[in-house]
């Protein structure tokens, strides 16, 4: 396997605080591998090692098979795109993406060739001479992206580039920038808070917590197998219930909701349920299904995103389910009853 980058056992410590805790992980070269976590858990710290701005306590990272050991950040084959994306302000956009090459003293006619090609693939033609503050927020990051990829990185590091954009233009750009990393087929490692931009965007994701990886895998594996607690309740909406008890087959809720789980050979300390999991008025007798009485509290109206907010008769406890796209619904209301089925595979448990 060809890996651009290998990280083994890398530890970064502050003092006596651990920042990144032993972390080893290797990158496919063309992939796009994101690192998924909530504020403070490490990741813009690894993402500095990577980029050689901070020094690991321990462990080793190898670029293309080379020891980082020792190499400033500008001998490392990387590049990084920040989330305030550092443009020049008093230049246009030609400028902002020649001026690494021309620190590094290419020819002119070079340069501009470079340049040129560079605009094409991000979709920038004809916006040559703006200056960078005439732009939109989405046009300026193609330029920050440009002028990192010019200068034709094996790594494209980027820290939350979408940060600091309206919803409406990260929905967008998180598109453009999926079909941009395939187009040109450079390795991306992106760092973000956003589980949704992760999962739309990525080939792999590493999920980040107190410094260390709790899963990497495809999102689709994030999301139907997660490998921990934090995962199930991190990546996607979940309803989580701590559980008091499991014997015979049987999970009791903290509240005193009983859920039938076969098979389990371990103590669970937190069950979780999407909302998607949930069937609405399910056909009675289906095998693996049980039926859980609830009652409507209120009806989330969000276009296709509409949930029901409701409870669990037995126990008050809250869950949150996803409404199928279905007029046959459309007439439900707070307080309705609702009998609500769920498939024992689609109740995940976990130790703790
Ligand atoms: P955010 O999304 O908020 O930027 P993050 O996951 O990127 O969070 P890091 O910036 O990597 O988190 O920081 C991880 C931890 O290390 C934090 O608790 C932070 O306070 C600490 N830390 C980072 N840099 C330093 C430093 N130079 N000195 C001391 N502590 C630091």
């Amino acid at each position: 396997m060809d890996y651009v980058l290998e990280i083994k056992n890398v530890t970064k410590r502050f003092g006596d605080f651990t920042a990144v805790d032993s972390v080893s992980f290797d990158v496919e070269d063309g992939g796009f591998f994101s690192i998924l976590g909530g504020s403070g858990c490490g990741k813009t710290t690894l993402l500095r090692m990577i980029a050689g701005f901070e020094i690991e306590t321990e462990g080793d990272l190898l670029i293309r098979g080379e020891s980082m050991k020792g190499i400033p950040p500008e001998k490392r084959a990387v590049n990084i795109v920040f989330q305030n994306l550092a443009l020049f302000p008093m230049m246009n956009v030609e400028k902002n993406v020649a001026f690494g090459l021309q620190r590094q003293k290419l020819p002119k006619p070079e340069v501009e060739t470079r340049v040129k090609e560079m605009l094409e693939r991000v979709g920038l033609v004809g916006f040559e001479k703006k200056n960078v503050n005439d732009l939109s927020g989405g046009q300026r990051q193609r330029v920050a992206i440009a002028r990192s990829l010019v200068l034709r990185p094996s790594i494209l590091l980027l820290d939350e580039p979408l940060g600091a954009l309206d919803r409406k233009l990260r929905e967008h750009m998180k598109i453009e920038l999926k079909v941009l990393q395939k187009e040109i087929g450079t390795t991306f490692i992106y760092i973000t808070h956003d589980q949704s931009e992760a999962l739309v965007m990525s080939d792999k994701v590493a999920v980040m917590n107190e410094g260390r990886f709790e899963q990497l895998d495809t999102p689709k594996n994030l999301y139907k197998h997660p490998a921990t607690s934090f995962v199930a309740g991190f990546v996607g909406e979940n309803n989580e219930f701590d559980v008091s008890g499991y014997a015979d087959g049987e999970l009791k809720t903290q509240n005193g909701c009983r859920l039938i789980k076969q098979g389990l050979d371990f103590q669970p300390q937190k069950l979780f349920m999407r909302p998607e999991a949930f069937i609405l008025n399910p056909s009675e007798g289906l095998s693996d299904i049980q039926l859980i009485d609830m009652r409507i509290k209120a009806i989330l109206f969000d276009g296709s995103n509409t949930k029901i907010s409701a409870i669990i008769k037995e126990s008050n406890d809250d869950v949150l389910i996803s409404l199928p796209q279905n007029a046959e619904f459309e007439a439900l209301k707070e307080g309705d009853d609702l009998k609500v089925g769920i498939h024992r595979d689609d109740i995940k448990c976990f130790r703790r």
